[in-house]
């Protein structure tokens, strides 16, 4: 069993999808590991800690792998080296690079989407999505407090008082959760919504305020597997109104609502962003997903109405090192738990391998992208 660690090649990717930790642990499992020189390098990992923890480190690591790892799919021109039907386990943005699909199935290769893994407990452990959304709400906050021409907590000083800063957090999934706690942690006054009715409790014990559309049912309990699905008109009228009232008094709002295989929901209008104070700042999480802010641009400072928008294509990669750690033992924690010590390398049951399993056989075979 050959597992191959590429170098990732996407324009602003800066995470590596194995750490020498993950290394020494599929080397105690009985894999070989290959990796691609200077793949770690913007992580902050050498060629030498992958060596020294028994890897094997070359410029061809993908030839005679059995599996090949990526944190974003990997082009298909550079896995010709690889055995028949091998592996390709990464965040491979199903509907976004459908033709990469396409191009593993023609290929003949097994790959399996990271980010289709199912929200179910024992699947925790495994969930790229939640490892990676963790750390890009907290950078979100980190982002937005460094725009902030302002402090985020209340000082008082012998000079006067500094009022603390206000922060709205709109969705509240794993990365809004982890924008709520960064926020407080750093002395803001911190508000908080989502269309799912279970995120208020949630909202109410990291010591935030919820916000909520009292008037039109949102979505009560977790939803299919704890996402979102687009709003009726109705509501989306009676949240824009909520929203406008409340954001002209905000100094930071950080927005992360997504609908999966869907463009991100238009939360902010250009409208409510003119209401705002000069010198807010909105940092836009969904804004490689479409933006849930009007105007919003990935990876630019964009400035209306003296208020400053902010939001990365990639915001995880800019942790590189601590987003790696996480997104290795995701997939390493997704292998060994399927790992048959018989047949030497891992083996799927139905439940996870075919929510995860996009192409087999030559043909792409997931319901969603059949669907
Ligand atoms: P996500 O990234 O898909 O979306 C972020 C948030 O945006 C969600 O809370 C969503 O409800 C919200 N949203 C969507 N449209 C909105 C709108 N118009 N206005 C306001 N908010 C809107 O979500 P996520 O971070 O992936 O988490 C979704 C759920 O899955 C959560 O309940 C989370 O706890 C759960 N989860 C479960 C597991 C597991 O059991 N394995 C793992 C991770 C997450």
């Amino acid at each position: 069993m050959r597992i191959a660690v590429l170098k990732e090649r996407a324009a602003g990717e800066t995470r590596v999808s194995a750490t020498p930790e993950t290394v020494k642990k599929f080397k105690a499992l009985g894999a070989e590991v290959a990796v691609e020189a200077g793949a770690g390098e913007t992580a902050s990992i050498a060629d030498a800690d992958f060596a020294a923890a028994g890897a094997e480190v070359t410029a061809d690591a993908a030839s005679g792998a059995d599996i090949v790892l990526g944190v974003q799919g990997p082009d298909p021109a550079l896995l010709g080296g690889v055995k028949p039907g091998a592996w390709i386990v990464a965040g491979l943005d199903p509907f976004g690079q459908r033709s990469r699909v396409d191009a593993y199935a023609a290929a003949g290769l097994e790959a399996l989407a990271m980010e289709f893994m199912p929200r179910i407990t024992r699947a925790q452990s495994m969930d790229i999505l939640s490892s990676q959304s963790n750390l890009a709400g907290y950078k979100a906050v980190i982002e937005a407090a460094n725009a902030y021409g302002r402090a985020f907590p209340m000082m008082m000083t012998a000079a006067g008082t500094i009022s603390a800063a206000k922060c709205f957090v709109m969705g509240v999934g794993v990365a809004g959760l982890q924008a709520i706690a960064t926020a407080r942690r750093l002395g803001a006054q911190v508000s908080a919504t989502d269309v799912r009715s279970a995120t208020k409790e949630q909202i109410l014990s990291l010591g935030a305020k919820p916000i909520f559309v009292e008037t039109v049912a949102g979505i009560e309990g977790e939803g299919a597997g704890g996402y979102a699905t687009e709003m009726s008109e109705e509501y989306q009228k009676a949240q824009a109104e909520l929203v406008s009232s409340h954001i002209a008094k905000q100094d930071i709002v950080i927005t992360t609502a997504l609908i999966p295989g869907r463009a991100a929901p238009r939360l902010i209008t250009d409208a409510q962003i003119a209401s705002m104070k000069p010198g807010s700042v909105i940092f836009d999480l969904a804004v490689a997903q479409g933006g849930n802010v009007e105007g919003s641009k990935a990876d630019e400072l964009v400035v209306k109405h003296g208020v400053k928008i902010i939001g990365y294509a990639n915001t995880p990669a800019k942790l590189p090192a601590d987003a790696s750690a996480l997104f290795a033992r995701n997939l390493y924690n997704f292998l060994s738990a399927f790992w048959d010590k018989e047949a030497g390398r891992p083996v799927l049951d139905e439940e996870i391998g075919n929510a995860i399993r996009l192409t087999q056989g030559g043909k792409v075979v997931n319901e969603r992208l059949l669907g």
